[in-house]
């Protein structure tokens, strides 16, 4: 029925006909692939990480700042430091917190996940299929885990300390890796997969 609505009006011109596929891109529109598109919707990141993480980019977390800004919160200090403005770039990058975490992740990965902007500089290096997609999986537990516990700080006004935090992203990263991981892998790829004990020799 849907078929036979579209054959008389803007299928009929299109030489590719009709199908599901191009009927979903025709009435969402398609646009442009975002540069952060590959790294967030990758199976090394599991759905719960990937949802925080496109929101996180976007800044589209609901955090004090905002939430003061809208006369929802008493006031825009960070739930965890109490230091700061709770903003997006503060509470998943430099708070203290946040930052101890992604060091120790980082570490353990010999990459660094300090940096600002630190999910262009993975899309953008040299650095091989594998080793990309699992550093973006790392920073996406690293975001999902702090943003678990700034909830936990604002609601019961308790967190766990950063090396339990970054122990379970280790084993969430070696999870997903034994789920996801592909033989195909270049020689560069092998030599850091092994020197991070995520394979063997
Ligand atoms: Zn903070």
């Amino acid at each position: 029925m849907l078929q036979d609505c579209f054959e008389d009006t803007i299928w009929k011109i299109r030489p590719e006909g009709y199908t599901v596929k191009n009927c979903y891109n025709w009435l969402r529109n398609k646009h442009e692939d975002v540069w952060w598109c590959k790294a967030i919707w990758s199976n090394m990141g599991a759905p719960k990480h990937s949802f925080i993480a496109w929101l996180i980019t976007n800044n589209a977390l609901m955090l004090k700042s905002r939430l003061f800004q809208l006369h929802i919160a008493a006031d825009n200090i960070c739930c965890i430091c109490q230091l700061q403005e709770e903003n997006h770039t503060h509470l998943f990058h430099k708070c203290v917190y946040s930052s101890q975490i992604l060091q120790g992740v980082g570490q353990w990965l010999c990459s660094d996940l300090t940096q600002s902007y630190m999910l262009l500089k993975i899309a953008r290096s040299r650095w091989g299929r594998h080793r990309k997609s699992i550093c973006s999986a790392a920073v996406f537990n690293c975001w999902y885990a702090v943003w678990l516990q700034r909830n936990q700080a604002r609601l019961n006004r308790c967190i766990v300390v950063p090396a339990v935090v970054i122990a379970q992203v280790q084993q969430a990263i070696r999870s997903r890796y034994c789920l996801y991981k592909s033989y195909k892998m270049s020689s560069k790829d092998r030599a850091w997969l092994i020197r991070v004990h995520l394979e063997s020799n």
